[in-house]
């Protein structure tokens, strides 16, 4: 259940554009820039992000999207294991700054598991993480290069993450797990 809204519709399209802003500053404009979105919610937010960088700086950089499928990694461990599959990335990626888009970063697993994924489609100048939120906990060396919202949550909590596309409402909740 619901224990706290963080973000609103009006904070929400804030946190997009200073998104924006800050990956267009980050890489001196986006004509370098190749977005890949992970799906569901992290595609979303790309194309989100795509269109305020094409308002801004008057580009629409190539878009594409990764595919994450959750497996139990062993019944011992209880760890998951994402497995990150390529769907429609049909633009090269050679010497381009990709910037990997993600609703929440969390143990920071599945960022890893794209990293792998992308590394596969060619070389990459560089490869750069954006989230939407940082709800901590991390379990792996990963850190994202721009953050929506710091998120602290403890054990019994996550973030609920809802867009117009497929929720009917665009805000960020903290929940009871
Ligand atoms: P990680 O692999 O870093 O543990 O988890 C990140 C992935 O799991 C992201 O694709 C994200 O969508 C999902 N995820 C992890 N924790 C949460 C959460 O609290 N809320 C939402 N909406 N997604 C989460
Ligand atoms: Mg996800």
């Amino acid at each position: 259940d619901i224990k706290a809204k963080i973000v609103d519709e009006e904070g929400l399209r804030r946190t997009i554009t200073r998104l924006a802003h800050e990956i267009i500053e980050k890489n001196k404009g986006s004509k370098n820039i190749v977005l890949i979105g992970m799906r569901t919610r992290g595609e979303f937010i790309a194309e989100r992000i795509k269109n305020k960088i094409k308002e801004i700086d008057n580009y629409e950089p190539p878009f594409g999207v990764l595919d994450v499928t959750l497996y139990r990694d062993d019944f011992r461990t209880r760890l998951k294991q994402p497995e990150v599959s390529v769907t429609n990335i049909t633009f090269d990626i050679n010497e381009k700054d990709v910037i990997l888009i993600d609703d929440v970063l969390y143990t920071g697993r599945t960022a890893r598991a794209a990293l792998d994924a992308i590394m596969d489609l060619g070389r990459p100048n560089t490869i750069q993480l954006c989230v939407l939120v940082d709800r901590g906990h991390r379990e792996m060396p990963i850190k994202a290069d721009f953050v929506g919202k710091n998120i602290p949550t403890s054990i019994n909590e996550e973030i609920k993450v809802k867009l117009k596309e497929i929720d009917g409402e665009d805000s960020i909740y903290l929940v009871n797990a």
